[in-house]
This record gives structure tokens, C-alpha cells and sequence, in this order.
């Protein structure tokens, strides 16, 4: 039986890879062997081929070679073998199958038929994942946001089905990448894309529905984008295929479910995706495979249910879920944060610049108040919500607890927005007394209430903060006279914060604290988080990891006591040196905080942005993640993340969190922002206010105007003549090292 099976998968294989060779020689023949290709914004060329073979696959002439390798991997004679990793087989067969869907795909590109588009609806799939969406997801995938990855091939026997199954998996957070096509209860060919179309489910990164394409060759996007993990976050070298596959099985929690029949390209596929370490659940009678014996198809499994077909998936995978969802009549989970509420759906809004409204948390005694309670203040409340509209609100979240922190307070309030947000049909935006709220029709007909925010906040303030908060209560002011009249109290206490906030340097405090969250990716990275340098991701400042440790104290972020100071201009310590010894898997002996030439600090993968330093011009360059033009290093973000990223220390290169630009301890012993010679416009606009500021501190309050950006220049010789003409100080700086 498995050997039917295998049979399937290894003639799927041929004839890909039949197909591949065929449309290879015909852009030979059109273009030339020397004809240049790159997936939009990579730096890993064909990604998978890249990291099985670390062959780096750049023209049509690399493509012929590397089709070789994946014929090579079904000759039956090993001796021959350019590269074959003897995985037996018909799993040879799924990795050759994955050569030769990507060269497919890269081809389909060459001849701008990719990102695929369908022609019935206009709709325009995804397509190639790019390294900045990757590096993106990877913050998300560390911090337990996103428990896993599905992909679903196929189609569901009818559309609502396909919604059900969608919606359950998006309710548990997990990614859904969409491909292939099946048929469905009455014989059409479709894709789960179409139903979910014609269903309006909302589609995209947002969401997390992610349509790749219509043809089951584009679920391997999705495996190229979790090998790119194991390059990006593991730092594994391209070429080491076993520690490759070992990864993606360990870390990155991927199934597949596969609706509606199995053909032969299917099940090659599937063979592909195993070797990765990704089970399947079928739907259709496929032989049941028991794991006994020496079976390779032990990891596909059958489940005719379509009400348990992603439990079984999910248990299948080992997955871990916890979902806790509070009592309210929409769904609810992060995947609902990316929606937007437009004008016409919505029911009614809150602030926004068009009523008084405001959000404060405060700390308040065990005893002063009752646990679970929602209060409401105000006249005609009802009849006033059921109107719709405009309306008023203040919200106060009282929490009481014995660990319970004043500085914890700005942490939990952060998070009321994302409490809102996640809701379905519920959208937020803004904090403090400038927050923005809205209700869609939808959430209001399914049964939401004012009181509903109330319980919401309560619900996610325990969860989320379960051993600092003991009571939570919410108090909700619905009349313009006491909204007006708490909130000047409210804006007394976030006076009082900032003050306390602005207060603390790294040399008013004896313990820094460690973010270890991304050694899952990248075992030696370790964030050193200070309260003037915040992590790279930018998620995680000081007061974050200080609370972080209270609430789980064996959790990703550790106390690290300064210890004595080594050297205080650049930033060094005994106790870091000690911690880092000791957490980086060996891979840093020292670490300076404040310079990039001397032991910088390491990076793992997901910084917002990269410093890079520009010899010629005796500076740095900052550019930030998105950022898809050439930078004056000479490479474009994609690539400067390439060599940045992987938990080692690069001097001259390292990823940063954007507010540490403004920090006073930004390469301070470098020269600090005097240092920054070029940097994108988008990063000026976003940090222009306390540039400016920090700027005047420095004593040169014009050097805005003197850092150069890419409409200047986006190479080293403009940039020079750019900063001579400004005369950036940088010029006559000392030498950088
Ligand atoms: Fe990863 Fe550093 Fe962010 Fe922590 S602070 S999640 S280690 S990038
Ligand atoms: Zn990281």
C-alpha cells in the first residue's frame, strides 16, 4: 500500500521535473543562459535549493545545474550523484519535487505570469514570500502570537465548510497559507481561495489568510519561506540540508491539510513536505497508514470529519494552544487585530478626536475593589448605545494585585488596545486620551454590548498578567461631565509616568534584563535591554522586560546585574560580560552597549532596522525593514539582513529597535548621532520630533538636513558629494576605527 503511494509521489516527481526542464529550455532558448533572476526581495536566491545544497541558484545556466541535482536525487545510481541526500526513496523524490517546483516558479516569474492572478475574480495571489514578511512573522512566532503554520491544498466539498475550517484555525492563531486546487461536492474544480472569496472573508497577511496560488507547485512558498527560518533565525549554513530539516521538524510548527482528492503532484508534494517534518490530514479515503514498519507515510493521516478535521491536524502536529477567549458573542484571537472597520460598517465609534475619550489603567489596594465587576456611569446609557452613532467613553481598569507595580501600569495599559482589537468586529486605535474605538454592524447585531468592553478587559488583564494582577475591575463613563472631569486625572498620572520614565538612564539602575525570546531561532542571540536601549524588535523596552520577569520569573527575560563598569563609554560590564558567557551558547565572550565597531551587540533576525557603517564617509547608514531600494553600503536591507542576522556579533553591522536612534546612548561612543550620514526618508519622518530634539541636545540642531536619504543618494560617491556640499560634521569626526 505505501508502495502505491510512493509510486504516486516519485511520478509526480518526474513529471515536474519533466515539466520544469521543458519550460527551462524554452527561456534558454529565449533569454540566454546568462539571463539574471531574483525573487522579490530575498537575499537566498531559490531559497530551498539554497539551503538543501548552498548552491546559489542566480541565472537560467545555475537553473540547469540545479534541475540536475533534483534529477540526480531519482537516479538510481548514488555514485553519480552531483548532491543527494539518501533520504530514501520516494522522500528523495518529494526534496526533487521541491527543486523543481521552485524552478517552476522562478521560471513563471521570468515570464511575469507569477504572482498568479485569477481570472474569474481579478484576485491577485501572494505569490513568493519576501524576506521582510519573513522576518516579520519571526517576532511573532517567538513571542507565542502565532502558535504554528497551516497550509490547506485543495478545496472544501462546499463554502461554508471552507469558511469553518478557515475561521477554526484563524480562532487559534495559526498562520493559513492557501494553495492547489480539488473539487468539490457537486464535481467543480475550485480552491479554497474562490470560497473564501465568495464568502467576502477578508484575505491577506492581516488576517492571516494567505492565498499563494491557485496550483498545489505554490504550496512550496510557504516551504521556502520555513526553510528561510532555519537560514535567518538558526543560523544553519546553506548547504547543511540534515540541520535544515531538523529545524524546520523541531521549530517551526507547520501541517498540511489536503482537501479533496490526491493526485500524483499531490502526493509529491506531500513527499516534500514530510522530509520537512510536516504531517498531512487528508479528507478523503486515502489507505489509513499505521507507524509501524518502515513506513515514510506515517505522517499522513485521514480525517473524513470536517468538524474535527483540525483537531486532528493540530494533535497530529503536537500542537500547543492557549486560546482563552473571553465570554463575549463575537470570535476572538489576534488574527482579528488586522481588520479595519470602514465608515459604512460601522455601527458606532468612541473618540477619535469626535467625543472625549480616554483609557487610563491604575493601581489600586486589594480591598478597593471587587474582581470581575464592569461598572456603569452614566445617564440613558441603552437607549443611547442602541442609537449607534457617536458617543463618549472613558475607561478606567482598576488592578490590584500583591506584585502588582506603578510601573507596570503603562505595560498593561498598552495592551487594552490590543484587547479590543482582537475582537471580532471590534477596532481600536490610538492609547491614553486620544484613543479611537469603533463597533461594526455585524458585532452589534451578534449581541455586543458596552458592558462587553468592560468584560474583555477584564478577561485579557488576567490572562495576560495572571501573577501581578490579583482583581481587575472595570469602570466605564459614558456622560461628557465625568469623562471630562477622571480624565484630567488621568492625564495627572501620565504626566507623572512620562516624568518617571524620562528619569531613568541606564546609570540610575543597577539591573539590566535579558530578552532570550528568539533563541529558539537564534540559539547565541541575546538582547541586552536597558532603559536607554530598548530589544531590536522594538516590542520589548526596559519597564516591559522588568515586568515580563515578574510575571513569569523563569520565563524568556532574565534580571542581569550590571556588575561593575569596565568601561563606561562604550558600555561594558562585568555582570553582562558574565550573563552573556553563560546565554549565548558560547558564542559572546563581551558585549559593549554603547559602540558598533567594538563587540556590538549580536542580532537574531527580526530588528526593525540595520546600522551599517559607511567607511568612506566616516558614518553610519540606518535603514529599516520594508525598506526595498539600494542603501549606499552598497546592499539593499534584504542583504544587509543576510549578514547581519544569525546571533553573531558583526562589528560595523547591527540590527536595532527604531527608538534606540534617539536614545542618548546610540553609539555614544562612537560619536552618536553625529555618526549618521544617510538614512531612508521614511525613518527621518518617523523619528523626526525627537530627532529634532535630541538633535538640539547634541548641539546641531540643522544635522537633519545634513544626513543624507534616498532621494539624494543611494550610492557611496553621491552620498559623499551630498554630505561635503551640506558640510556634515561627520567629515571631520575622528576616524571610526
Ligand atoms: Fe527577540 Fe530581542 Fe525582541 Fe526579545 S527583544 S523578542 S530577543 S528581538
Ligand atoms: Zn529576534
Amino acid at each position: 500500500m505505501s508502495k502505491l503511494i510512493a509510486t504516486a509521489a516519485i511520478r509526480g516527481s518526474h513529471k515536474l521535473i519533466l515539466n520544469a526542464e521543458q519550460m527551462l529550455e524554452k527561456a534558454l532558448a529565449e533569454k540566454g543562459k546568462d539571463f539574471v533572476f531574483e525573487f522579490p526581495d530575498t537575499a537566498f536566491y531559490l531559497p530551498m535549493i539554497y539551503a538543501m545544497t548552498g548552491f546559489a541558484v542566480k541565472t537560467l545556466a545555475d537553473m540547469k545545474v540545479a534541475l540536475g541535482m533534483a534529477k540526480e536525487m531519482l537516479h538510481p545510481e548514488p555514485e553519480e550523484h552531483i548532491w543527494k541526500p539518501y533520504l530514501g526513496e520516494a522522500l528523495d523524490s518529494g526534496m526533487a519535487t521541491l527543486f523543481a517546483e521552485e524552478i517552476i516558479l522562478a521560471l513563471k516569474y521570468i515570464n511575469g505570469l507569477e504572482p498568479a492572478v485569477d481570472l474569474g475574480t481579478g484576485y491577485i495571489y501572494n505569490g513568493f514570500i519576501t524576506d521582510t514578511i519573513q522576518r516579520n512573522l519571526g517576532i511573532q512566532l517567538v513571542d507565542g502570537r502565532m502558535p504554528g503554520f497551516a497550509a490547506i491544498i485543495g478545496a472544501a466539498p462546499d463554502e461554508d465548510l471552507a469558511v469553518k475550517i478557515v475561521r477554526e484555525i484563524q480562532e487559534k492563531n495559526i498562520l493559513t497559507f492557501l494553495s492547489g486546487q480539488s473539487r468539490d461536492k457537486n464535481g467543480n474544480l475550485t480552491c479554497v481561495t474562490k470560497q473564501l472569496l465568495n464568502k467576502k472573508v477578508e484575505l491577506g497577511w492581516d488576517t492571516y489568510i494567505v492565498p499563494l496560488g491557485p496550483d498545489t507547485e505554490h504550496t512550496l512558498y510557504a516551504l521556502d519561506w520555513s526553510v528561510r527560518a532555519s537560514l535567518i533565525f538558526g543560523g544553519k549554513k546553506p548547504g547543511d540540508f540534515k540541520t535544515h530539516l531538523k529545524y524546520t521538524k523541531d521549530r517551526v510548527f507547520a501541517f498540511a491539510l489536503v482537501l479533496g482528492d490526491l493526485d500524483d503532484i499531490k502526493w509529491s508534494t506531500g513527499a516534500g513536505a514530510i522530509n520537512m517534518g510536516y504531517p498531512a490530514v487528508c479528507d478523503t479515503e486515502i489507505p489509513v497508514i499505521h507507524p509501524t514498519g518502515v513506513c515514510i507515510y506515517e505522517e499522513v493521516d485521514r480525517e473524513l470529519d470536517h468538524n474535527k478535521i483540525v483537531q486532528r491536524a493540530i494533535e497530529v502536529r503536537g500542537l500547543k494552544i492557549i486560546v482563552e477567549k473571553p465570554p463575549i458573542p463575537v470570535a476572538y484571537g489576534p488574527a482579528f487585530e488586522g481588520e479595519r472597520i470602514r465608515k459604512e460598517d460601522m455601527f458606532i465609534e468612541f473618540g477619535g478626536q469626535r467625543s472625549p475619550a480616554f483609557e487610563w489603567a491604575r493601581t489600586r489596594e486589594l480591598d478597593e475593589i471587587e474582581d470581575g465587576k464592569v461598572i456603569i456611569v452614566g445617564t440613558d446609557v441603552e437607549e443611547r448605545y442602541k442609537k449607534g452613532g457617536l458617543m463618549p467613553l472613558g475607561i478606567v481598569v482598576d488592578v490590584a494585585g500583591r506584585k502588582m507595580q506603578k510601573d507596570f501600569e503603562s505595560i498593561i495599559e498598552r495592551k487594552l488596545h490590543h484587547n479590543i482589537n482582537e475582537a471580532q468586529g471590534l477596532w481600536h486605535m490610538g492609547q491614553r486620551d486620544i484613543v479611537w474605538m469603533r463597533i461594526n454592524n455585524q458585532a452589534f447585531k451578534d449581541g455586543i454590548t458596552l458592558e462587553h468592553l468592560g468584560v474583555i478587559h477584564n478577561t485579557l488583564t488576567h490572562n495576560r498578567f495572571r501573577s501581578i494582577v490579583d482583581k481587575v475591575q472595570v469602570t466605564l463613563y459614558l456622560d461628557e461631565k465625568d469623562i471630562l472631569a477622571v480624565q484630567e486625572e488621568a492625564r495627572k498620572a501620565y504626566k507623572e509616568r512620562d516624568k518617571r520614565l524620562a528619569g531613568m538612564i541606564d546609570e540610575s539602575v543597577d539591573t539590566f534584563y535579558s530578552c532570550l525570546l528568539c533563541q529558539s531561532f537564534a540559539p547565541s542571540h541575546v538582547c541586552v535591554i536597558s532603559p536607554e536601549r530598548l530589544g531590536l524588535c522594538g516590542a520589548y523596552n526596559w519597564l516591559d522586560t522588568k515586568a515580563a520577569f515578574e510575571i513569569d520569573p523563569t520565563g524568556g527575560n532574565q534580571p542581569i546585574l550590571k556588575g561593575e563598569a569596565i568601561d563606561s563609554v562604550k558600555g561594558r560590564w562585568t555582570g553582562v560580560d558574565e550573563y552573556l558567557k553563560k546565554n549565548s551558547a558560547g558564542k559572546v565572550e563581551t558585549l559593549n552597549l554603547y559602540t558598533i565597531i567594538d563587540n556590538p551587540m549580536t542580532s537574531c533576525g527580526c530588528f526593525e532596522c540595520i546600522i551599517s557603517i559607511i567607511p568612506e564617509a566616516n558614518g553610519v547608514m540606518l535603514v529599516q525593514r520594508g525598506h526595498t531600494g539600494m542603501t549606499p553600503a552598497g546592499m539593499k536591507f534584504s542583504t544587509l539582513a543576510g549578514t547581519v542576522g544569525g546571533g553573531t556579533q558583526n562589528p560595523g553591522f547591527m540590527g536595532i529597535g527604531v527608538n534606540f536612534i534617539t536614545s542618548k546612548k546610540f553609539l555614544y561612543a562612537d560619536g552618536g548621532i553625529k555618526r549618521i550620514v544617510w538614512m531612508t526618508k521614511s525613518l527621518k519622518e518617523r523619528i523626526g520630533e525627537d530627532f529634532k530634539k535630541r538633535a538640539e541636545e547634541e548641539g546641531v540642531p540643522d544635522i537633519l538636513d545634513k544626513i543624507a536619504d534616498e532621494t539624494v543618494a543611494e550610492d557611496s560617491e553621491k552620498l559623499l558629494e551630498y554630505l561635503t556640499k551640506a558640510g556634515h560634521p561627520a567629515l571631520e569626526m575622528e576616524p571610526m576605527f
